[in-house]
């Protein structure tokens, strides 16, 4: 009789990245502003097209992201202002309402309940073979609505968010505290999320193992231990 010897690596911890990965980021933002757009009557205002003023929006945040990053602006700061700066392009100067606005996008975003396909599946059959894991960049208050509205605290053993850190992936100290918080050594674990940059380089830096969800099917530079383009797929690796 031959003898099989099992190649496929063991892991004793899985770590998951929050959003764009079990979260569908861009949906519940987008859900939002439709509904804030709507109830202020921005098109009225001047604040139009939607799809318009939407990517403008993106565009802004990404740049104000980018300067959080970097130290130069603090997080109230960013809040207001990349509503700000996207309200001013349509002429509508207005602080205490840009301020309005982003308290309410904050309040109500993370309260919409948009996982990805496949996300719940996913867990329930992880959750019965290994002790899982959140590693998330992001706002602590932010992070623990989102985790509550979708019902996903009693899929996870542990969940560490950047904030409470102090330091944000991919930079290592993220991923040791949250290794230290799960009593798990990083060879015996593997690290899933959406950005290469933040969470493959990150995970691999540490000596972790990766799972890269290429959801948007893009091509990429870069080598993850799997490459995924749906959730599903995890069942074949894990
Ligand atoms: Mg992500």
């Amino acid at each position: 009789m031959p003898i099989y010897f099992n190649i496929m690596k063991t892991y004793k911890h899985i770590f998951f990245d929050l959003d764009h990965t079990l979260y569908d980021f861009d949906r519940s933002t987008r859900d939002t502003f439709l509904d804030l757009h709507k109830k202020y009557n921005l098109a009225e205002k001047g604040v139009t097209p939607f799809e318009d003023f939407f990517k403008t929006y993106n565009k802004i945040n990404i740049e104000f992201w980018d300067r959080y990053r970097n130290n130069e602006i603090k997080k109230e700061f960013l809040n207001v202002e990349r509503f700000l700066v996207t309200f001013k392009k349509y002429g509508l100067n207005d602080r205490n309402f840009a301020e309005q606005f982003a308290n309410e996008y904050l309040a109500n975003a993370p309260l919409k309940r948009r996982l990805f396909p496949g996300a719940i599946e996913v867990l329930e059959y992880l959750k019965g073979k290994y002790p899982l894991h959140i590693i998330t960049n992001g706002f602590n208050e932010v992070q623990a609505i989102k985790i509550e509205a979708n019902d996903l605290e009693k899929y996870f053993k542990t969940i560490t968010v950047s904030e409470e850190v102090g330091v944000r992936k991919p930079f290592p100290g993220v991923f040791q505290h949250a290794l230290k918080k799960a009593g798990a050594r990083p060879e015996d674990c593997i690290m899933i999320g959406d950005s290469l940059e933040v969470d493959i380089e990150g995970a691999k830096n540490v000596g972790m193992a990766q799972i890269f969800f290429n959801y948007k099917n893009l091509p990429y530079n870069g080598v993850a231990t799997y490459t995924i383009i749906e959730l599903k797929e995890i069942l074949d690796i894990l």
